[in-house]
């Protein structure tokens, strides 16, 4: 009997999952990945496209050249997940597994943001960001307000690399003298696990003259008066608010009753959840490392070595460490990279690597791999 595995959501934790069990055991696997999408993106590559760099098609990766043993994917929509016999009912297909695993990511409620569906845009979706690559074309300049919404949200550093790439955005099209470039964000630094690598921000917006305003996130949008309103009530006037909305689980995980306070609760030791055979990976649990793709793909790593553990009735795997490195856009053709461990210690540690050219090679080489190791035999 082969080992029935079902993945939901074929994102950062879903593909490196997927990869590692069809590499160790491909030929006593059954493992079905279904995702609604047809292709993955790397979240970073939403700037390229929102800046113009590239077009959505080049940085596209088609589901349908997966081509691992043991695995199919299926595009469907995954409409209710029974955790307790571990039955899944898709728009298509009704699915039992031996080993569930939920990767279904954080989705945005651009509306619990009063008034950024009409006087705002966001560049965390997709669809958010082809918007975006019409209305930044036609900008001629003015106040510009990069903000975050609500916590949590995925990848800590984007709101800072978007600020800092709209920098080069206007200052390549001769607009940065009549503007102006602000970031909201909720925490005291940029980065709170790494003093280093929020220093080493902050020293570029100064150099930049991008305002910084720290604790503070954007509670609403007046279109008419095109203002941003943060929680103390104060008021940001904006020619172009550029936002990070609200996220929220998907809401088939929402209905499945695994959430706790809208995230997925798992054992931070080995991803499981209460229910015996589940796992959770990534952004869709609470399980306190940031929600970013290197941290879906960690927990995704410890969920195959659990599997695996006990499928050979082996013995457990060291404990996840919660751990990653996250490229930082710096804007100027530089990259910066923070390694963050957030669970071996008493309290998360990040190192800072200094923002170079060269450095925009290793993150190039970041997405070639796992392009390979995802999708190729
Ligand atoms: C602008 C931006 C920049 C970023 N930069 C980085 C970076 O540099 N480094 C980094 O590590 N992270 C980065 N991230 C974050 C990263 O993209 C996410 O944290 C990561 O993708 C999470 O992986 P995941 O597997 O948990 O979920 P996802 O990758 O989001 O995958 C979840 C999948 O589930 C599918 N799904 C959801 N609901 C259903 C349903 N009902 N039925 C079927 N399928 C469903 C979705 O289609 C999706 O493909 C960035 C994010 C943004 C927005």
């Amino acid at each position: 009997m082969k080992l029935r595995v079902v993945v939901l959501g074929a994102g950062f934790g879903g593909l490196e999952l997927a990869s590692i069990l069809s590499a160790k055991i491909g030929d006593q696997l059954d493992l079905i990945l279904i995702d609604k999408n047809d292709s993955f993106f790397f979240g970073f590559s939403k700037f390229d496209v929102m800046f113009g760099k590239k077009t959505p098609e080049a940085v596209r990766l088609p589901y349908s050249s997966i081509d691992k043993p043991g695995v199919r994917f299926r595009q469907e929509n995954v409409l209710t997940i029974d955790p307790v016999s571990k039955r899944v009912i898709t728009d298509k297909e009704h699915y039992e597994a031996d080993v569930l695993v939920i990767a279904l990511g954080a989705n945005y409620d651009v509306t619990a943001t009063p008034g950024l569906r009409e006087g705002g845009n966001e560049f965390y979706s997709f669809d958010g960001v082809l918007a975006l690559r019409e209305v930044l074309p036609a900008f001629a300049g003015g106040k510009v307000v990069v903000g975050v919404c609500a916590i949590p949200f995925k990848c800590p550093p984007a709101p800072s690399e978007c600020a800092l790439l709209m920098h080069d955005f206007i200052t390549e099209r001769g607009l940065r003298e009549r503007s102006e470039i602000t970031l909201v964000m909720p925490f005291g630094v940029p980065i709170p696990p790494s003093p280093s690598t929020s220093k080493a921000l902050i020293a570029a917006f100064k150099e930049r003259n991008i305002k910084f305003i720290p604790e503070a996130v954007v509670r609403s949008i007046d279109p008419a008066r095109r203002i941003a309103i943060l929680d103390e009530g104060q008021e940001l006037p904006f020619d172009l608010f550029l936002g990070i909305p609200k996220h929220v689980a998907p809401d088939v995980v929402l209905q499945s009753g695994m959430t706790m306070n809208g995230w997925i609760p798992v054992d931070p030791v080995n991803l499981k959840t209460k229910f015996p055979g589940v796992y959770a990976a990534g952004d869709v649990t609470s399980v306190g490392t940031p929600k970013a793709g290197v941290f879906a793909e960690g927990s995704a790593r410890m969920i195959a070595a659990s599997i695996l553990a006990e499928y050979f009735q082996g013995e457990m795997p060291a404990p996840y460490k919660g751990d990653g490195s996250c490229y930082i856009e710096f804007g100027g053709g530089r990259v910066g990279r923070v390694d963050v461990d957030f669970f071996s210690g008493p309290k998360p540690v990040g190192t800072y690597v200094e923002a170079s050219a060269a450095m925009v090679k290793d993150k190039e080489e970041f997405g070639t791999v796992r392009a390979a190791r995802w999708f190729c035999r």
